[in-house]
């Protein structure tokens, strides 16, 4: 006779069954379902597996706020440069700045470079080893110190991104907001699955168990499109793809003129650039091609339009030339004064710091070139 009764008809169905928000996590069978699946699966890049706090700090820091595959080429390259934390220290910051150029958010190289110059003179070029401790260094706050106490000294701390938080609201059933409880709850949650245990036989559990989760947001548990049929701990999610997607916070569009204005030296060309100003809010310090007032370009062909995104806002670019049959006279429209202008030779711009919005413009005109860039007779002077 076939039974009806409730509970053996949901014990007979094989489809996992979704857990109440309020149901406690096993923590154990969570950390391992995560570990299988990140021996397995853990994207191969050039941080990982390294033993080097200098090397994870760096990764750290360049993550934020920044995609992985624009990363790895500038780590790499920073490496090569300033493979140690003196070599870095001892930089000036204008060559840091040049080396990161393309990656954004300049302050981060500022404060980095800052902090290895505070550890060359006060603690014998050395970082910390706890997150309590690195907290108190310049630029390195609660989810960076964490970051590095864990992966590269096996310190048994929660590390808490965006992507982190996303995969434990979503595990619970939480709404995905912004708020200081939202916050305090995922930090709870987050440190009651973190391994209690340091460093033993060679096994970082804490630092593992760590990147598993900033691997899981970031390859699976994506903020848009999760894509829960792969995901290790599918049995034990509240929403299961069924979660609200807060809005897309709002684009701004804005407009913006840049001037390219090129000239010979010899066999050399040369690029006027403008110095943003040291006080200057936004990438104090960079290069960039002199700006333009747009009632300046009324009616005129640019040599070059593109976009570029930053932050929340997309900036819609046109580059104008100085000279040509019809842009004569715009040099005189660029409204920075003299000595913030500098001619600048094109076969150094890659040693100068250029901002990330210069250098996509200048690569496109090819005058940010190995070789001497070929030159339209109309833009040479
Ligand atoms: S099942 Fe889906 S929503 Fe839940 S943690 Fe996995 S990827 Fe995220």
């Amino acid at each position: 006779m076939v039974s009806t009764s409730r509970s053996e008809s949901a014990d007979e169905d094989p489809r996992p069954r979704t857990p109440s928000p309020d149901a406690k996590l096993d923590a154990a069978l969570f950390r391992r379902k995560l570990m299988n699946w990140y021996k397995s699966h853990a994207r191969e890049l050039p941080w990982r597996g390294v033993n080097d706090p200098y090397r994870t700090w760096l990764s750290e820091v360049m993550l934020q706020q920044t995609r992985v595959g624009a990363v790895v080429d500038h780590y790499k390259k920073f490496l090569r440069k300033f493979p140690t934390i003196l070599a870095l220290a001892l930089a000036p910051e204008s060559e840091v700045l040049a080396t990161w150029s393309g990656l954004g958010y300049y302050r981060r190289a500022r404060m980095m470079h800052k902090t290895a110059q505070f550890l060359t003179c006060e603690r014998g070029g050395v970082l910390p080893t706890t997150a309590a401790e690195l907290r108190t260094l310049p630029g390195i706050g609660e989810y960076t110190s964490a970051a590095i106490a864990s992966i590269a000294f096996g310190e048994s701390i929660a590390v808490v991104d965006g992507n982190v938080e996303r995969v434990l609201l979503r595990l619970t059933g939480k709404p995905e907001v912004k708020t200081a409880a939202a916050r305090a709850f995922v930090q709870r949650k987050a440190s009651a699955l973190v391994p209690k245990r340091r460093i033993s036989e060679g096994l970082n559990a804490a630092g593992d168990h760590n990147q598993a989760m900033m691997e899981l947001g970031a390859t699976l548990c994506l903020p848009r499109n999760p894509l829960c049929l792969h995901c290790p701990v599918y049995s034990m999610c509240t929403t299961r793809g069924e979660h609200v997607t807060p809005p897309r916070g709002v684009q701004l569009s804005r407009p913006a003129a840049y001037l390219l204005s090129l000239r010979k030296r010899g066999t050399l060309t040369e690029v006027l650039l403008e110095l943003r100003a040291d006080d200057a809010s936004l990438m104090p310090g960079m290069y960039e091609l002199p700006p333009l007032p747009l009632d300046a370009i009324q009616d005129r062909e640019p040599l070059l339009r593109l976009r570029h995104a930053i932050t929340n806002t997309n900036y819609y670019v046109q580059v104008f030339a100085a000279h040509g049959p019809q842009d004569s006279g715009l040099r005189h429209a660029v409204p920075a004064s003299k000595s913030d202008l500098h001619w600048v030779l094109t076969n150094r711009l890659g040693a100068l710091p250029l901002t990330g919005l210069a250098r996509k413009a200048l690569q496109r005109l090819d005058v940010m070139a190995v070789n001497l860039p070929k030159l339209p007779a109309s833009i040479a002077d």
